[in-house]
């Protein structure tokens, strides 16, 4: 049967790594690779996943020339492993020219939009940049020149010639060659329409267009009159004699186990909050999120001071977990400079002061989704903000200074939030109106709108559980007062908004369920 891991699956013409096998597929490998880092968790990389199985799918025929593979980053046995990679936030793409030797090696590959020809083009373009090491078993994909074209059939022992006559521009020719690469008896290479004597010589007027040369001195026109990389594959394809090599068969490397333990379900009450899903926030942005960086300095050290800080004033936590915070805090102070040693063995020696402790692994109750991936990490980061700025509104009495823990949620954000597009929208909206945000109650009501906002525009998309279906939040049978009937339009009463915050988001509203 399939084995599922993280976003995808066994079936998928890819290769599922994990911390133990990734170094050795991708160092020293005869092939380039092509990775994904994703965490299953965050919504652009459910969103991109089809399009990496489709890109998978349409350049399979390019191994073991090219490989693509994918790294669930969020799993707790990769975390270290994405880390060494230097991997801080998702998804990432990254090209290892053939023989890469270590995580640095790992080139970052750019790509525009989502369609699968813009990353098909952006390996080959990679793959050209660096082609001091080549991988043995890819076909050479420079433009062919006229003294070579000449003697080719002296050169190699092959029936067929195909040439592509294209434009600089095109990848073409390059595409075909590489779809080509598991078939004997063929070569295709491309001739540049800038090659004046090869485009005399074959009368060539139309670009793109193809000729077939035999070994025994025939020429033809490849009779595909399109800029259609399937269908000149096809036709080749399907040339006498021209056959798939036994060159290459994929392999599945043993991995380890992947802890895909299903959680059993956690019946929670939406009215409620979970102490369970606060904590796990607080330990997934310390040990996973802040523990990403190699280096915490300058801007990112001070983002997580006054996290940490903000946590210690207005996190309504557990005795325990609030000692562990506030020896954080003062270990954190001075420091300016942290490195990922420091941070990690900082972390776990709070845990060893009495009465001072975080819990072990993350644990959702209120935010458990229907499936693995879904909710956990980025559902209970929003409710403990949405909790600090209530709390903070609460708790000092003058309404009249301004919000810190909106700019601290919105610098956590910027250095440390691994879904990096999430960040991004969150900056943008960050950058249009958080500075008209007055006081605390502004504070609350900026950050319940802006994650509408969000809501409003994540509905219905692949990152939306439908056991939870993405609402305008707080729906009526938890607030029926905060939605009023104006000129026969609904509309949101701010005073009522506030009210209800201040309740639901009230330390008598969290449940120590779950929780041992
Ligand atoms: P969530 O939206 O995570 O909400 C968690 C809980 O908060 C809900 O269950 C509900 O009880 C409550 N809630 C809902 N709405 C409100 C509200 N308006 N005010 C107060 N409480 C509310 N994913 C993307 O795919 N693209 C993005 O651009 C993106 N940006 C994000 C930015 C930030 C800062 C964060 C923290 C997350 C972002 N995410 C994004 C993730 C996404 O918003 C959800 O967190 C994720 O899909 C899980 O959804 P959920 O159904 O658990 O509910």
């Amino acid at each position: 049967g399939a084995l599922s891991v993280g976003l995808y699956s066994s079936e998928d013409p890819l290769v599922l790594l994990a911390a133990d096998t990734v170094e050795r597929s991708v160092f020293n490998s005869s092939s380039a690779w092509v990775v994904e880092f994703y965490a299953s968790w965050c919504g652009h990389c459910i969103r991109f996943a089809p399009t990496w199985k489709e890109l998978a799918g349409d350049i399979q025929d390019w191994r073991p020339a090219v490989m693509l593979g994918v790294l669930d980053c969020a799993e707790k046995f990769n975390q270290k492993i994405c880390s060494d990679f230097g991997i801080t936030g998702y998804p990432t793409l990254k090209f290892f020219k053939a023989f890469s030797k270590k995580p640095d090696d790992g080139i970052r590959l750019f790509h525009h939009g989502d369609d699968i020809r813009s990353l098909r083009e952006s390996i080959i373009t990679t793959m050209e940049r660096h082609e001091e090491v080549w991988p043995p078993t890819c076909p050479p994909l420079e433009p062919i020149s006229a003294a070579e074209f000449h003697g080719f059939f002296r050169a190699y022992n092959v029936t067929y010639l195909a040439l592509i006559f294209e434009k600089e521009d095109s990848f073409l020719g390059r595409e075909v060659t590489l779809d080509m690469l598991q078939f004997e008896n063929l070569a295709v290479r491309r001739v540049l329409k800038s090659n004046e004597e090869l485009v005399r010589h074959f009368n060539v007027t139309t670009f793109p267009s193809g000729f077939l040369l035999v070994n025994n001195g025939s020429c033809s026109i490849i009779p595909v009159h399109m800029d259609s990389r399937p269908l000149y594959t096809d036709f080749l394809r399907r040339l006498p004699g021209v056959m798939k090599g036994n060159t290459f068969r994929p392999t599945m490397l043993p991995s380890a186990e992947p802890q895909t333990t299903t959680a059993p379900w956690r019946v929670a009450d939406r009215k409620k909050l979970y102490m369970a899903d606060l904590e796990s926030a607080v330990l997934y942005t310390l040990r996973v999120e802040a523990a990403r960086f190699s280096h915490l300095d300058e801007e990112r050290l001070s983002a997580l001071k006054q996290y940490v800080t903000v946590l210690v004033k207005y996190f309504p936590g557990r005795l325990v977990v609030m000692n562990y915070l506030h020896n954080l805090d003062l270990w954190l102070r001075p420091r300016t400079n942290v490195s990922q040693n420091n941070w990690e063995e900082a972390l776990r020696n709070k845990a060893e002061l009495p009465y001072a402790r975080l819990p072990e692994n993350p644990l959702w109750v209120g935010c458990q989704g229907s499936k693995p991936e879904l909710r956990g990490f980025p559902c209970s980061l929003w409710t403990l903000f949405h909790l600090l700025t209530v709390q903070e509104a609460l708790l000092s009495p003058n309404h009249a200074s301004p919000s810190e823990v909106l700019p601290t949620m919105r610098r956590y954000v910027q250095y440390f939030f691994g879904c990096r597009e999430c960040a991004e929208h969150f900056e943008g909206m960050a950058a249009e109106s958080m500075h008209k945000v007055k006081n605390k109650d502004g504070a609350v009501l900026w950050l319940w709108s802006r994650h509408n906002r969000v809501n409003a525009r994540l509905a219905g998309t692949a990152s939306d559980d439908p056991k939870f279906p993405k609402i305008q939040w707080p729906p009526q049978d938890l607030c029926s007062s905060c939605q009023i009937i104006i000129n026969g339009r609904r509309m949101w009463d701010e005073r009522e908004i506030l009210r209800f915050f201040k309740a639901y988001f009230s330390r008598h509203n969290i449940y120590l369920d779950f929780i041992k």
